[in-house]
């Protein structure tokens, strides 16, 4: 037997997309049986940038359809908000949308995580903005984990943020501008900061198989860990997908993309692929990638991940 696998940022899979109000108990367990098909048994359900009271709606929508069905209720472990407390700039804000950006606001985070039935476990944000180092202080005074992301905060500001409670780094090496400057920049920055646990996306797209190798030299052990970010073609053919609001496009080359643009908008990489990657990329026996994509992850937020038959 194998332990399941556990993935901290899943925006959607199998064609279904988690961020639509109108999805349906039917589509939500398609997505969560192709997750198990995919050996993986528990996930943190992540929620990108939208207005405050959409959000709110999205997580009452996906309370209800998790108490409505005990598979989808323990499958889905909890939730990841990613935004609307994000770098708007150009290049950091990704494919989120900037009109509904703003500084954090630990009122409106109350209001969320009542929504969400308390089970906001992971927050993404950028520290640079007005406020953010004491809400990161407030939010992991209540159990919530901050992780940084889609941001350009200089030192000082990521200093703060670690000092104030934040552990993790969302995507690290995506999330950012396709040319940067090549030392100073925020790629550098929280990479070198050894108290941050980095989160990559091992899809040999967001980082290169030889970047992400170098990424995963350059962190302590235990300290670079694994996520697919994958949105609703991962575990479907290509083709078009929601993401929100966005349409995306997909090809045979698993890239997704807003038609026309350059920068990447989640993965279209499955959870067991994203595990055989790191096994080949980073010269790992079998276990160990099992254990950096998945076990390691599920420790930090207290998952208990059930057995599955070992994949034949
Ligand atoms: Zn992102």
């Amino acid at each position: 037997m194998n332990t399941s696998l556990f993935d901290i940022q899943i925006n959607g899979f199998a064609g279904v997309d988690f961020q639509q109000l109108g999805l349906t108990a039917a589509q939500l367990r398609r997505a969560v049986d192709a997750l198990a098909a995919h050996q993986t048994l528990r996930f943190f359900a992540t929620l990108i940038t939208d207005a405050p009271d959409a959000l709110c709606e999205k997580f009452q929508h996906l309370e209800r359809l998790r108490a409505s069905d005990p598979v989808v209720a323990s499958a889905i472990a909890g939730y990841h908000l990613e935004g609307p407390w994000l770098s708007p700039e150009p290049g950091y804000r990704g494919a989120h949308d900037p009109k509904h950006m703003s500084a954090p606001n630990l009122r409106t985070f109350e209001r969320l995580q009542a929504a969400a039935g308390g089970n906001i476990r992971l927050v993404t944000l950028a520290p640079e903005l007005p406020g953010a180092i004491e809400f990161i202080r407030a939010i992991t005074g209540q159990g919530v984990h901050v992780s940084l992301g889609h941001t350009k905060a200089s030192d000082a500001e990521i200093d703060a943020a670690i000092e104030a409670g934040a552990r993790f780094c969302t995507h690290l090496g995506n999330g950012v501008p396709i040319e940067l400057s090549r030392h100073d920049n925020v790629i550098q920055r929280l990479l070198t900061r050894d108290e941050l646990i980095a989160f990559f996306i091992p899809d040999g797209i967001h980082l290169p198989p030889g970047i992400l190798k170098n990424f995963f030299r350059a962190k302590p052990a235990g300290k670079a860990l694994f996520s697919t970010d994958c949105m609703a073609a991962a575990g479907a053919p290509p083709g078009r997908y929601p993401l929100g609001k966005l349409s995306l496009e997909v090809g045979a080359d698993r890239v997704v993309r807003l038609p026309g643009r350059q920068n990447l908008a989640g993965s279209a990489l499955c959870p067991d692929e994203g595990v055989k990657n790191i096994q080949r990329w980073l010269g790992l026996d079998a276990p160990a990638a099992r254990r950096l994509f998945s076990t390691a992850s599920a420790e930090l937020f207290s998952i208990e991940l059930p057995a599955i038959p070992e994949p034949t």
